[in-house]
């Protein structure tokens, strides 16, 4: 993979240069936030791995322009805290995944493994549009619609809701969902799904009744 190491301690940056292209990757650094968004936006990187605590702006900032401005390219976020709300923030930033700091260099390598096989096209997806009533989702387009109306959705949220628009009227449980929409990020707590299973409620206007809890056990996306 061609990959792009913004991470401001120097040191860090050139140690995980050399045992990233021991692994075969293509390895570009920047030490800020700035040079780190106009590498990133040169073609071919296929993932960035992305520092929070960078000297001009943080990891999260970084990312959300990223996605801000239709970048697809796999995010891996280095955070030294490790705090539900800061890896909640840096998902919902638009991060696919995340690793605390220190790590294992093995762990790092293995992530990069599953967001390169996430990122290679493959037969694995179906139906490029999913509805239920007046939700509508485009998964080609990465677009979701409530009457016609679009609707901006985080990418955990819109893999969120692409899992119930998969399973319309049947009831997953906080650990399908944690599974299916959250695939890389071992570490997420079932809490999380609670707090995005809100916000997509919220985003989703009058349409969000249509995800009912189902207490004690999960939610279902309504069918009906
Ligand atoms: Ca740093």
């Amino acid at each position: 993979m061609h990959l792009l190491v913004i991470e401001d301690d120097e040191r860090l940056g050139r140690v995980l240069k050399r045992l990233l292209e021991e692994d075969r990757h293509v390895v570009d650094v920047a030490v800020d936030g700035e040079t780190g968004l106009d590498l990133a936006e040169a073609d071919g990187i296929d993932a960035v791995i992305l520092d929070i605590g960078l000297p001009d702006m943080s990891g999260i900032e970084v990312a959300r322009r990223l996605r801000k401005r239709g970048s697809q390219t796999a995010i891996l976020m280095l955070t030294a805290r490790d705090t539900v709300t800061d890896r909640v923030t840096g998902l919902d930033a638009g991060a696919d995944d995340y690793l605390v700091k220190p790590f294992a260099f093995e762990e790092l390598s293995a992530r990069l493994r599953a967001l390169g096989r996430r990122a290679e096209p493959g037969p694995r997806r179906g139906e490029p549009r999913l509805e239920a009533g007046p939700i509508a989702l485009d998964e080609s387009a990465r677009r979701v619609t409530v009457r016609g109306r679009t609707v901006d959705l985080s990418p955990r949220e819109f893999s969120l809701l692409e899992c119930f628009l998969r399973h319309p009227g049947q009831t997953l449980t906080r650990d399908q969902l944690l599974d299916q929409a959250w695939p890389y990020s071992a570490v997420v707590t079932p809490n999380a799904v609670d707090a995005y299973v809100h916000y997509l409620r919220t985003k989703l206007g009058d349409a969000g009744s249509r995800v009912e809890t189902v207490r004690g056990v999960g939610y279902r996306l309504s069918d009906a």
